[in-house]
């Protein structure tokens, strides 16, 4: 009776409302550093928001309503930044507390953003091309007004990618008259996109994971790693772990898991992913279920899927030493805690994904020049802001004697806070 009340106890908080969870992430670190009360309550609220309704016509000549979103939670450091998500189950809430997220992250790495957010709400595995081509065109005119390279600059997120970049960028720069490539970020090279843009956010977890092993005297080579998602970003972490001599035991995808103790050839497995569109069935592997990912014995976790993964429900089972947050949001608080009372060095996602708007940023500032850089020049100022952001974030977390995920937002909260106070309140 007890523990079943617990359950729907745990259920009910774990289920909170994804932005009353963002505020409450505020709060603790606004207690823990003394915060002024006046810069606490602006971050309490998005700055602006805006909520679209627009028609799409379907391929069966049918007219289907969308509704999507375009949130910036602050622009004190610099324009908004931030992806836009295409997924059924996107709300204003969701979309509130990642753009709260984006603040943060763009704090934390220390690049010259606010943050913002957007989502549309559709499942773009249902869409045709053309469907999916008309409602990004018609969802980027309805934002026109908020977005643009001294505004707000979109990028990939849940659902989109380099194409659906292409064309909000291709329909913002018709509405303009000219070509405008430093409106979004994460395009094809072909018009503005950056070197190792792509692999920025799978590159940035592999970076910091080998910093949070530092920290224990230890290395990447010999490792094993499991990789929860082999999207954009699971897949290339998976790769570069592989890559760098770590063994990765167990990769899922939405279809399934597999598992191979002596370690996947996460080559060959991207070339089965390819050809079958899932990790299922890989030859030299086991199958595993899914949800049995994240509690395989190993020494490293990456969540690269979703939110909301790592929950009361599987976290005292993890044997992971490291769980690095490849996904924005995958642990619920409550999960959080039981990792750090097992002693789990948990890397947050405001730092361990931030690979992908660092070089986000660095498209832009390209964009903005018009002079492109080299992989190798994009991958090593990657490495440099990482890395720092790293060591910073852990010196905060010895100094306040805290976990990475609140010395995280001690760093970025701290840098708008001072940003805030410098500008002051207008009028
Ligand atoms: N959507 C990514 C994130 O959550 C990238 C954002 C960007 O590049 O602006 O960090």
């Amino acid at each position: 009776m007890c523990a079943r009340h617990d359950e729907v106890y745990n259920d009910m908080a774990e289920s909170m409302n994804p932005f009353e969870m963002a505020r409450q992430q505020l709060a603790t670190v606004a207690e823990k550093i003394d915060l002024d009360p006046d810069v606490h309550e602006v971050l309490r609220y998005p700055k602006r928001e805006l909520t679209v309704n627009f028609p799409v016509s379907m391929d069966d000549g049918s007219v289907k309503m969308f509704t999507g979103y375009r949130v910036h939670h602050n622009l004190t450091r610099g324009p908004a930044k931030g992806g836009i998500r295409y997924h059924p189950e996107t709300d204003l809430d969701e979309v509130r507390a990642l753009a709260f997220c984006m603040t943060v992250k763009c704090a934390v790495v220390n690049i010259p953003y606010g943050g913002a957010k957007g989502g549309v709400v559709c499942d773009p595995a249902k869409l045709s091309a053309a469907e999916l081509e008309d409602l990004t065109r018609r969802y980027t005119t309805e934002i026109a007004p908020l977005i643009g390279p001294d505004k707000d600059i979109p990028a990939p997120d849940m659902g989109t990618n380099p194409q659906i970049m292409a064309w909000i960028m291709d329909t913002y720069s018709m509405l303009a008259g000219y070509t405008v490539p430093g409106v979004v970020t994460g395009k094809p090279i072909a018009i503005g996109g950056s070197e190792g843009r792509v692999e920025a956010t799978g590159r940035g977890v592999v970076a910091v994971t080998r910093e949070a092993l530092r920290t224990a005297g230890k290395q990447l080579p010999g490792m094993s790693v499991a990789v929860q998602g082999f999207g954009n970003v699971g897949s290339v972490a998976a790769f570069l772990f592989h890559r760098a001599g770590a063994k990765v035991v167990a990769v899922s995808d939405v279809r399934g898991a597999v598992l191979n103790n002596n370690g996947l050839d996460i080559r060959q497995l991207m070339a089965h992913t390819k050809e079958h569109g899932t990790v299922v069935g890989f030859p030299g592997s086991e199958p595993l279920p899914g949800d049995e990912l994240l509690t395989v014995p190993c020494d490293v976790l990456v969540p690269a899927a979703l939110q909301n993964q790592i929950t009361t429900k599987n976290a005292a089972r993890i044997r992971a030493r490291f769980v690095i947050e490849g996904a924005n949001g995958p642990t619920t608080p409550q999960a959080d805690t039981i990792l750090r009372e097992n002693g789990v060095f948990v890397v947050p996602d405001v730092l361990a994904n931030a690979g992908g708007v660092t070089v986000s940023y660095f498209e832009w500032v390209q964009d903005q020049q018009s002079f492109f850089w080299t992989e190798e020049e994009v991958n090593a100022k990657l490495e440099q802001i990482l890395t720092r952001a790293f060591s910073q974030v852990l010196t905060a977390s010895r100094r306040h004697d805290c976990d990475l995920r609140t010395a995280a937002y001690i760093v970025g909260i701290g840098r708008v806070a001072e940003a805030i106070r410098a500008r002051g309140i207008y009028p």
